[in-house]
This record gives C-alpha cells, sequence and structure tokens, in this order.
C-alpha cells in the first residue's frame, strides 16, 4: 500500500482514458430498442444481447425488452430488434416471411462491412475474413454472402497456412472491433504472400475501437495496473485489455465495481482506468466511488481524441 494521507487512506493517482466507453453504434443500438418500447409498447424481443454488457440489458430488460437467441423463440405478432453486432441476410428474411415487424440496430459501420463483402464477391473475389471465430458480428458478416466465398483468418498462422484455388482474385475484409496492431500484422502477412489482394475502401476496424486502444496505450505505460470496465465477450473490451498487457502493463476486465480486487491494487500507486465501447459511463463512476472508500483518489483524464459521431435512427423511430 502507498503512504496514507491524512483521511488514513493511500494516495491513488487514477489516469481515466478518453474516449472511453459507448461508441455511437451502441448508443443507437440501444435507443432503438428503448423507441420500439415507446413505439409498440412491452414486450420487444430482442435477438442476442443489443450490446454485450449486462448492466444495459438488465436495464432494459426492466423496460419491457426481452432476449432471445434466436427468431425461432419469437412469438408471432411481436416486434423483434436484431443487435448491433448484425445477423445473416436469413434472420431479416424469416422474418418477413413471418411477418415480424423487425428494427435492425446492426451498427452502419458494420452494415458498412456488410455491403463491402456483397460487392467483393459480385466482382469474382473469394474474401479472406479477418475475425474472430463464433462472435456474432462475424457470423453477421459471413451470413451476407452464399457459403463458399469467405474464408476466416484469426491469426498470422491462418494467413501463412491459406491456399487459395485464385491467388489474384482475393479480397480482405476485417471484423471492426479487432486489435489494430495484430489485424495490421495478419494483413502485412496476407499482403506479402498475395500482392495482389484486394484492400477495403477505408479502414474496417471502426473509429470507436481504434481510438480506445490509442487511448488506453498513451496511459498503460505511466501506470502500474489496468482495470479495463466491459464484458468477457464484448470483443472491443478484451482487445483493451491485450494492448494495455503489451505495454508490459498487468490488465483485468472488470464488469462492475463489485469486482475490484484491493489485494491486486496493494502497491499500485497509479492506476488506468477504461471501459469498452459497450460500457456505460456510470459503470465507470461507479468502479472510481468504490475505489475512494479504499483509496484517496487523484483522477486524471487523459483525452488522445475527441468522438462527435452520431448515427441516424431508422425510420419510424426518430424523435417526434
Ligand atoms: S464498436 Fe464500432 S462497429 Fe461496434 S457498435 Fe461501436 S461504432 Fe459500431
Amino acid at each position: 500500500m502507498t503512504a496514507p494521507s491524512k483521511s488514513g487512506r493511500p494516495h491513488l493517482k487514477l489516469l481515466i482514458a478518453a474516449p472511453r466507453g459507448f461508441c455511437a453504434g451502441v448508443d443507437r443500438a440501444i435507443v432503438i430498442v428503448e423507441r420500439a418500447i415507446e413505439k409498440y409498447g412491452a414486450p420487444v424481443y430482442v435477438r442476442h444481447e443489443i450490446v454485450h454488457n449486462k448492466y444495459v440489458v438488465d436495464n432494459l430488460r426492466a423496460k419491457g425488452a426481452i432476449f432471445v437467441e434466436e427468431l425461432d423463440q419469437v412469438p408471432d405478432g411481436v416486434p423483434v430488434v436484431f443487435s448491433a453486432h448484425g445477423v445473416p441476410k436469413a434472420v431479416p428474411a424469416k422474418a418477413e416471411e413471418r411477418g415480424l415487424d423487425y428494427l435492425d440496430a446492426t451498427c452502419p459501420l458494420v452494415s458498412k462491412v456488410h455491403r463491402q463483402a456483397e460487392r467483393q464477391v459480385e466482382a469474382g473475389r473469394h474474401i479472406l475474413f479477418i475475425g474472430h471465430r463464433g462472435h456474432p458480428e462475424v457470423i453477421g458478416t459471413f451470413g451476407q454472402v452464399d457459403a463458399g466465398h469467405m474464408t476466416l483468418i484469426e491469426t498470422v498462422e491462418d494467413a501463412e497456412r491459406f491456399t487459395p484455388a485464385d491467388p489474384d482474385n482475393l479480397a480482405f475484409l476485417t471484423q471492426t472491433t479487432l486489435s489494430v496492431d495484430d489485424t495490421a500484422a495478419i494483413v502485412a502477412t496476407l499482403q506479402r504472400r498475395f500482392p495482389a489482394v484486394h484492400a477495403p475502401k477505408g479502414e474496417d476496424i471502426c473509429y470507436a475501437t481504434s481510438n480506445r486502444q490509442s487511448a488506453v496505450k498513451a496511459i498503460a505505460s505511466a501506470c502500474e495496473a489496468v482495470y479495463v470496465i466491459g464484458a468477457p465477450n464484448s470483443s472491443n473490451s478484451v482487445r483493451l485489455v491485450e494492448v494495455a498487457e503489451r505495454e508490459g502493463t498487468p490488465a483485468r476486465l472488470i464488469q462492475r465495481a463489485d469486482e475490484i480486487d484491493f489485494d491486486w491494487l496493494r502497491d499500485v500507486r497509479t492506476l488506468g482506468l477504461t471501459a469498452g465501447a459497450s460500457a456505460p459511463e456510470i459503470l465507470v463512476r461507479e468502479v472510481i466511488d468504490q475505489l475512494r472508500t479504499q483509496f484517496e483518489v487523484d483522477e486524471e483524464e487523459v483525452e488522445t481524441a475527441r468522438e462527435n459521431i452520431a448515427f441516424k435512427l431508422p425510420r419510424g423511430l426518430e424523435p417526434a
């Protein structure tokens, strides 16, 4: 523990990364569910966790949302919202077939990748999709094109091993929430092996993911430990832990203040704090308040970028 203050609690310097927490896509997805409940009345079904955060999901559940994993679990005649991660084309097609009212909360930056996938296949290219197996965004993007047109590349080793039928007709795309550094290494491998590989227009890794990674990188080396607020199934939150660790700083993911491990902080004088794109600011404040029960906390926000992005709501849900 550090030297005690007048209050008897040890000092803790807290470097808080900015930007952190909610991105424009998460904000929009949550508003879509709230407006859908206002418009149609409860319950409104939501296919998959609207965003990967238990606090957000529990709050929406209390307002009248029912979360399910598959469309088959949605009864006839009730509206359904698709999560921010995106869905395979077969899902809205099935909803239409059943006559369900559906609202698509897919982040527009994920939809942009979906359209690129379609265009690459139309151009006769095989897509190498850089992403994490089993993540809903990856399942959704694979479901934009017919089977066989896309291969998942998770690692540099996968990029080294891949044997294409036609090396001159390849394109790569990426999940939006990857590690910027890991992805650059995979892309470099693909470009070395297949110089003609078609790159996406602009970055697929979204602004929120790269800004949050730069922000945590900026504080990590000045800290002895870093807490990232986020869920274990939140890809961008897990990447923030990895980025901090790569700077040589121990980092942990926590979902709520009650997961703070004060033993782990015993010799820490400077702690870094950030939050993944699906974690609300209220959880950051909750963590800081909990730290104050044991430490004399001196907060400093370290801002590496400003964000002013907002996405339009689907037609019919705009404010009156
Ligand atoms: S993390 Fe990026 S892609 Fe995902 S919802 Fe937020 S802005 Fe959209």
